[in-house]
């Protein structure tokens, strides 16, 4: 019997990124595809603790039904930590534990987007996102993304626009492009959004990982109650498979977003969420941190490096400070889906960047994930899709 789905679904599809993963399970392709944190960084054996204690201490509490908001040790601890890094006073009350924090990009989705209302997404966009708020119907006004942030006259037509709900950017080392936004294109987002009734959805779930350079502050701070609205995750610090991740919001947005996530699933695992605050009391993230931005940074260089020695002068590249991807443009008048074929021959993988741009553009340009792979195979596989890239370029 043929199903009728409904009309939400005909706008979305299975994330290209899922398909190529599963080219990539074969583990002689040396693959940059991925989104991944590096598991070898994973605290284990810290977190095996934080579970026995969580165990030990409150086993029934932690295996019990608890509230939609999610645990308030967890949401002060959240909360301290805005203050000692970013310097924003934010509230426990102001923060909803989530079930990663994609489950904030559908909960926006669900209590924001009527079928046709527009959503200002930075081109290239963040595809998890792209794939959110495809499901409430959204229509999509794009923004360059340069090297500094957003293009802001395109922003501020975009803006102009009628029935424009949200826009929603990533403002540190965005995936996919590594690129971060500068003191001056903060300032001038936050002046463009003030007094709009638009709401900045500002996710970031790469900040902390910053390897050298300038800490910015959130783009948000100073109007979380004026419609900024502030994403985070534990998925890139500690652990994605936790599935923990927080929305800083107030007010009556707040109140509709705990009904939408009663409706969705109640509230996140009571475990998960003793564990992780568990493990955040007995040890010192901080430390954590600098392990993984040591990692990172080092096989940061290492790609970028390598890029340099073999890949054709005629790509061109970011280098990020941070994160987790770096992002390369192919000359104009090659495919990079194309390319992704030879590639697989000679066994190495990326991400075409045709995906992350809703306008089917972007076809010369490609993710690379440096976080998942060890400074050898980096130089390997960038040796590899050097060599391709000279001899696709050539044809
Ligand atoms: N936002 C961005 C920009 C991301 O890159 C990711 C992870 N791919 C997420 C949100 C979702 O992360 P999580 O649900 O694991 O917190």
């Amino acid at each position: 019997m043929p199903v009728k789905f409904a009309d939400r679904m005909s706008t979305v599809h299975r994330s290209f990124i899922r398909e190529i993963l599963k080219v990539t399970e074969d583990t002689s392709i040396i693959s940059f595809a991925g989104g991944l944190p590096n598991p070898e960084l994973f605290p284990v054996a810290d977190l095996e603790a934080a579970a026995v204690g969580v165990f030990q201490d409150s086993g029934p509490q932690s295996l019990q039904y608890s509230t939609t908001e999610g645990y308030l040790p967890l949401r002060e601890y959240i909360a301290a930590r805005y203050k000692e890094k970013k310097g924003i006073d934010v509230s426990p009350d102001e923060i909803l534990i989530t079930s990663g924090s994609q489950q904030c990009l559908d909960l926006l989705g669900k209590v924001l987007l009527n079928a046709g209302d527009k959503v200002i997404i930075e081109r290239p966009g963040y595809l998890g996102a792209i794939q959110s708020f495809s499901m409430f119907q959204a229509d999509f006004i794009t923004v360059d993304l340069e090297a500094d942030g957003p293009n802001l006259a395109e922003l501020e037509a975009a803006l102009n626009q009628d029935k424009v709900k949200m826009f929603y950017a990533v403002t540190n080392f965005q995936n996919p492009s590594g690129l971060t936004y500068s003191a001056e294109k903060r300032a001038g987002v936050a002046k463009l959004m003030k007094g709009r009734d638009t709401l900045f959805i500002e996710d970031d779930p790469y900040g902390e990982l910053r390897f050298r350079g300038e800490s910015h502050p959130p783009v948000v701070r100073g109007y979380l109650d004026e419609g900024g609205i502030l994403l985070g995750s534990f998925s890139k610090v500690a652990a994605p498979g936790f599935r923990l991740g927080w929305m800083v919001c107030g007010g009556e947005m707040r109140d509709k977003l705990i009904i939408a996530k009663q409706a969705s699933d109640l509230h996140t695992s009571t475990f998960a969420q003793r564990v992780m605050h568990r493990y955040l009391t007995d040890n010192v993230l901080d430390d954590h941190i600098e392990k993984i931005k040591e990692r990172y940074g080092k096989q940061r260089d290492v790609m970028v490096e390598s890029i340099k020695k073999y890949f054709p002068a005629e790509v061109k590249i970011t280098e990020p400070e941070g994160g987790m991807f770096l992002w390369a443009t192919l000359p104009e008048s090659l495919s990079a889906m194309d390319f992704f074929d030879e590639a697989i021959k000679n066994k190495v993988a990326f991400v075409p960047g045709r995906p992350f741009y809703v306008d089917d553009s972007g076809e010369n340009t490609l993710r690379l994930n440096f976080s998942n792979s060890d400074e050898e195979r980096i130089v390997e596989g960038i040796k590899r899709l050097g060599a391709g890239l000279k001899d696709f370029i050539a044809r």
